[in-house]
């Protein structure tokens, strides 16, 4: 993410900030992470949602088919056509740049916000609850929530480091 790109994020729940922040730090305890600090085997690092490869950042907010169905979904929602991003912070910005201008481009750094926290959540209630959960009920989730995280957000804004 360069400089231009870069924007600002309004200032989130501080879970889902700090969760933001570290996904585009990749710091995220995804399977790979947890394997590359020893907690895991490389056996136990498949991806939870679809066991297909092992679980990156980039792979489960982008490449695996439930992120992507929901990436697609939400791109329809918003009128956009868009090709699958190559990596997370590229996902940031390419959504981000759909506003045309700053107020809509503060409400699609909402929308990613809300893509990655809802994705993060699904996983996370894979893992830990057994609960599976389909994609359509991840993008009604994220159009459901939108307007209340709009709201909690408030005025404070975070400004994306150029580096991540
Ligand atoms: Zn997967």
């Amino acid at each position: 993410m360069t400089r231009d790109e870069s924007s600002s994020l309004s200032g989130a729940p501080s879970k889902v900030s700090a969760l933001a922040w570290q996904l585009l730090l990749n710091r995220i305890l995804t399977r790979d992470n947890l394997c590359y600090r020893g907690i895991i085997g490389t056996a136990e690092a498949s991806c939870p949602l679809c066991g297909g490869v092992v679980e990156t950042s980039r792979h489960l907010f982008l490449h695996c088919n439930f992120a992507a169905g929901i990436w697609y979904a939400l791109s329809r929602w918003l009128g956009v056509v868009a090709v699958l991003p190559p990596n997370v912070s590229s996902s940031y910005a390419v959504l981000v740049g759909w506003g045309s201008n700053s107020k809509r481009k503060k409400g699609f750094s909402i929308v990613w916000l809300a893509f990655v926290w809802a994705i993060w959540k699904a996983r996370n209630d894979r893992v830990f609850n057994n609960k599976v959960i389909n994609g359509s009920e991840v993008v009604d989730f994220i159009q459901h929530r939108l307007l209340r995280l709009r709201v909690e957000f408030g005025v404070k804004l975070l400004v994306l480091a150029a580096a991540v």
